[in-house]
């Protein structure tokens, strides 16, 4: 009952549309990297014609177009990593390379916009994806530097341009490894994240059921009775209270053993479970079933949502039948056990402790009456 089926649900799209910002932020960088090109060719620093240029900014915006769809009609979601990380920046560094490769001596401007790119890397890349990007932008970076050399185009000595390429292969060699290492880290923490969540979970499942029988606890059971309370003082949608304790359990214990009687207590949460759960007498709204749960020792409590006092009867006759009609097998043999319930139906405007109380004072009744049975207020 603690378990939340949409919390994937919402989960998957928090993280979509983290991954859509991100994206969004990538496009920026695009945008921004766009207006230095467009600079420098206006000022007549690349050697490009327009009709180069066209097809530059068509296949950007292609590309842009292709990972904004997919990722927000969920066709990515196929991938291990969904926003596409590697092909967007091996994309950027291969339109950079382009870029460069018309630049000239405007070029080593123009390197700084592998920076950019390869940051994005610290999202999601791993550490071979990482020098994968390298190797690419320092194999395509020296191809060009040797065809500057040998073809003379730039002024630069060859040394200078060299350096330019050492220095160049460090910075993303250095980019790598660091973004890498952001994103362990990133890894890391989401991996703690995830495993505090779940350990909250577990505390809270154990702060709000019983360890014998794995029902509700007292705590759980008050607060389901809070809540039943503030539906009806807002929506008046009433609820009914039963309240049961076996008969005669201390003698079980000192006849059948303090084991016997917790085998008892267990194969009764079994039982009363499949009653409730099935019970037509109860109505539902919302598919709401009864809460049932240890209010304490051989003590049990059900809140019935959307009871009136006769259908909590027919609910408390069933879960007294239940009990009553088959003896409980355990280790130290079968045993015969019945079981006395009070009922009592929430009143507007009362508080949950007096209906436990109407309903304890009908059990008492019940127990004064030869036990076995069903009483309400
Ligand atoms: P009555 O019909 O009047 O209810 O008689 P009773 O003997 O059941 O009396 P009461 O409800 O006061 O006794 C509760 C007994 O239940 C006392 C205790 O020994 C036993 N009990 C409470 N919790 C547990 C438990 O977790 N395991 C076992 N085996 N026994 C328990
Ligand atoms: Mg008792
Ligand atoms: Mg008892």
């Amino acid at each position: 009952m603690t378990d939340h089926p949409q919390t994937s649900d919402t989960n998957r799209s928090a993280k979509n549309s983290v991954r859509m910002s991100r994206l969004r932020m990538a496009t920026l960088a695009w945008a921004l990297s766009a207006g230095l090109t467009v600079t420098a060719w206006v000022m007549g620093l690349l050697e490009m014609g327009a009709l180069e240029m066209g097809m530059l900014v068509l296949t950007v915006l292609g590309a842009l177009l292709f990972f904004h769809m997919a990722l927000r009609s969920g066709w990515s979601n196929r991938f291990r990593d969904p926003s596409m990380t590697l092909p967007h920046i091996l994309l950027s560094v291969l339109v950079g390379l382009w870029i460069i490769s018309r630049a000239g001596e405007a070029r080593t401007i123009l390197l700084m916009l592998f920076i950019i790119s390869t940051f994005f890397g610290a999202f999601q890349l791993r550490q071979r994806e990482f020098m994968l990007v390298a190797l690419v932008a320092v194999a395509g970076y020296t191809a060009i530097t040797v065809r500057d050399l040998f073809s003379e185009q730039i002024q630069a000595s060859t040394e200078v341009v060299v350096l330019e390429l050492v220095g160049f292969a460090m910075m993303m060699v250095w980019l790598a490894w660091f973004g890498a290492y952001i994103a362990r880290m990133r890894r890391m923490l989401s991996r703690r994240n995830r495993e505090l969540r779940e350990v909250s979970a577990r505390l809270q499942h154990l702060a709000e059921h019983d360890e014998l029988t794995g029902l509700p606890n007292r705590r759980r059971l008050i607060a389901r009775l809070e809540a039943a309370a503030d539906r009806a003082r807002k929506s008046g949608v009433i609820f009914s209270v039963a309240v049961l304790d076996l008969d005669h359990f201390k003698r079980i214990n000192d006849r059948y053993g303090h084991q016997a009687g917790d085998e008892v207590l267990t194969e009764l949460a079994r039982r009363a479970s499949g009653v409730l759960r099935d019970a037509d007498a109860v109505m539902r709204v919302d598919e709401t079933v009864a809460d049932f749960g240890r209010f304490g020792g051989e003590e049990f409590l059900a809140v019935l949502p959307d009871t009136d006092l006769a259908g909590a009867r027919r609910a408390a006759e069933r879960l007294r039948r239940a009990i009553a009609e088959a003896p409980f097998e355990t280790t130290t043999g079968s045993v015969e056990c019945t079981a006395s319930i009070g009922v009592a139906e929430h009143q507007a405007g009362e508080s949950i402790n007096r209906t436990i109380a109407r309903a304890d004072e009908a059990l008492y009744r019940a127990k004064d009456h030869g036990r076995n049975r069903v009483s309400s207020a």
